[in-house]
């Protein structure tokens, strides 16, 4: 059978009009937009174009210090005494205000990040209004949540987010501060502010108290100063295991708490009694969902021998079935990387796959001329001390081993210094409990991947950092008890 030319869709490109997007941005201090006191700014591109979109206010140490302040003063002033059911209001105010602009946001996350529209249009708009929503329903209700005990806010959250789901970890990291009393300073990823100004001015217009939220742009400079500034009381950063290194040595021997959402380099599990469509389907999701720029990405699979010439061709006829390109198409399957470093860094290990002695194959789909783009990749014939194994590539990459035995594939699976998630497929519900006991991650999906919902809790072990986002477990993120 032929995969590639068996659909020649139309194009179904999505409208750009229903956005707007000013050809500069300010900071969104003390519940104003204000000029940054660095008096500099900088591009901000399309990665699927290489168009500038806009320009991006860039925060020096002083409109750090300007943001810290304000947030302060809102803590101290309203946002710490405000009863929970009042703060409920804000926050509710504002999922409503994310569902009502969905189609803005969708198309503003597509543009500056280079994700398809389905997917932000699909996923991460709506679970980003769905955190509003249930952390909007716990903020009245601290006492069911930790009963017989006090809990209190922490005070000042800075809070630094990566460039794969920019208005999701926005809302992960704002709405669990708001609910429990916490009042914030959040910087986007420099490649991708624009979802994260946009909310910024629906909390101007949902009338937030001014200083609640801060959000203020600027590359990594701006996120050390944060980290560094001596009135934060915690830290929560998404992004790179080097990072959160710097981070974890940065607060050492601070009063200051910290959550840190690192890498993973997941492993996908398929058994020969799973239901094989169904698995490679969701191998397809587990690594190419967002063009592979997934923390939790199942980007290692571990095949059982006896099925494993069948997995590949289900795997390679599904590649080739695969739209890569324009990421406003809403046919598209796999947009834009989301930037040409990170192009850089994906190709850099292409290069080192080859040169290890791995059997590399790619989906012949065409790129486009423009813009930053990496065909659908897997490798057959590595090891498991390769580093294209056990480094985080975090793009369209997937690496695929064999195992007889169950023993076997839960030592190769924990065999990597991340534990963020991984997943198993297979008929028997035991198999299924022996390695979600087994497997040291903190999320084991079964029988699917990459389910996210904001009443489950989400963070890793070991390089993967710690701490939990989402549902009841990441609310302590943000109180003492007493
Ligand atoms: P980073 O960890 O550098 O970026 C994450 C956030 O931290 C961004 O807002 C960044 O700002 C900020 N930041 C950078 N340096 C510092 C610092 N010293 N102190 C405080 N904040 C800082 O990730 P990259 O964007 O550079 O991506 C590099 C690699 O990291 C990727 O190839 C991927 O492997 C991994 N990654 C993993 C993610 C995950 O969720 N697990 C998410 C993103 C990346 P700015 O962007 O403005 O520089």
């Amino acid at each position: 059978m032929k995969f590639d030319s068996a659909r020649e869709l139309a194009p179904a490109p999505e409208s750009k009009s229903a956005a707007t997007i000013k050809p500069q941005y300010e900071l969104f201090i003390n519940g104003k937009f204000e000029k940054p006191a660095s008096k500099k700014y900088y591009h901000t591109i399309n990665p699927a174009t290489e168009e500038r979109i806009s320009s991006i206010a860039e925060s020096n140490q002083a409109d750090v210090d300007r943001a810290v302040k304000a947030a302060r003063q809102a803590y101290e002033k309203t946002w710490k005494k405000m009863p929970g059911k009042e703060r409920a209001k804000y926050i509710f105010r504002i999922a409503r205000m994310v569902q009502e602009r969905a189609r803005e946001f969708s198309i503003v996350e597509t543009l500056n990040g280079g994700k398809p529209i389905r997917e932000s249009r699909d996923f991460d708009v709506p679970t980003a209004a769905n955190h509003f929503f249930y952390y909007a329903g716990w903020a009245d209700k601290l006492e069911y949540a930790f009963p017989n005990r006090q809990a209190s806010p922490l005070g000042v959250a800075g809070q630094i987010i990566p460039w794969n789901f920019p208005l999701l970890m926005a809302a992960w990291k704002i709405a669990p501060a708001l609910a429990t009393g916490n009042t914030v300073v959040l910087k986007p990823a420099e490649t991708t502010p624009l979802t994260a100004l946009k909310l910024a001015e629906i909390i101007q217009e949902a009338d937030l108290p001014p200083g609640v939220v801060n959000i203020i742009t600027g590359a990594g400079a701006t996120g050390a100063a944060i980290v560094n500034h001596p009135d934060v009381n915690k830290i929560a950063f998404t992004g790179s295991t080097d990072v959160g290194k710097i981070i974890q040595r940065a607060i050492a021997g601070t009063s200051k708490k910290a959550t840190l959402e690192l890498g993973g380099k997941a492993a996908n599990i398929i058994f020969d009694d799973a239901p094989l469509d169904q698995a490679v389907e969701g191998v397809i999701n587990g690594i190419f969902f967002n063009q592979g720029h997934v923390c939790c990405a199942g980007s290692r699979l571990y095949v059982q021998e006896s099925v494993f010439d069948q997995v590949l061709r289900k795997l390679k006829d599904r590649m080739e079935t695969l739209i890569v390109g324009d990421p406003m198409d809403k046919n598209t399957d796999i947009g834009a990387i989301n930037s040409k470093a990170q192009l850089d860094t994906i190709n850099k290990y292409l290069k080192i796959g080859l040169q290890e002695g791995a059997d590399m194959y790619q989906s012949s789909c065409k790129l486009p001329g423009k813009g930053f783009f990496c065909r659908p990749t897997l490798f057959t014939n590595v090891a498991q001390s390769n580093r294209i194994t056990q480094e985080e590539i975090f793009g369209p990459v997937l690496t695929i081993q064999t195992f007889r035995t169950d023993d076997e594939v839960i030592a190769k699976a924990n065999n990597t210094p991340y534990g963020l998630s991984s997943g198993v497929w297979t008929d028997k519900g035991s198999k299924i409990f022996n390695l979600t006991t087994k497997l040291r991650s903190g999320v084991v999906w079964a029988n699917t991947f990459n389910k996210f919902d904001p009443v489950s809790p989400f963070g890793g072990y070991k390089e993967s950092g710690y701490g939990r986002e989402g549902g009841l477990h990441g609310l302590y993120a943000y109180v003492n008890v007493k």
